[in-house]
């Protein structure tokens, strides 16, 4: 498997891990694009946000209920969420995560 975010699942590929759990990982986004950058992606492999939707929609609850708890851990008084799906909305790596 040659997927970057796979990789950073199994500790091949260092990130600033900031939350994970048995069904997703959260860490900064190397780039970031606000103040508060977090991707959250399924330890499962799935290409995107529809792959997952279809995967489970245990895993995919999962993923916002993290993105929940890091920002109530954070005091943010709101958040965005964001999953780009396709290289034509801008998907640059093929499984799924969410901003
Ligand atoms: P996309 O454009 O696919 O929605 O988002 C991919 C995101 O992954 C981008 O915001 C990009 O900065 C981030 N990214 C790409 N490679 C790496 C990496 O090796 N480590 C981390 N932490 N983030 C990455
Ligand atoms: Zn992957």
């Amino acid at each position: 498997m040659s997927c970057l975010f796979c990789k950073i699942v199994s500790l091949e590929i260092p990130a600033e891990i900031v939350a994970e759990s048995e069904l997703s990982v959260a860490f900064n986004d190397i780039s970031p694009q606000a103040p508060t950058h977090v991707l959250i992606i399924p330890t499962i492999h799935t290409e995107n946000a529809a792959g997952l939707a279809k995967m489970s929609a245990t895993i995919t609850a999962a993923l916002f209920t993290a993105a929940d708890q890091i920002a109530s851990d954070r005091g943010l008084t709101g958040y965005r969420t964001v999953f780009n799906t396709g290289a034509d909305a801008g998907q640059s790596v093929f499984h799924a995560h969410l901003h």
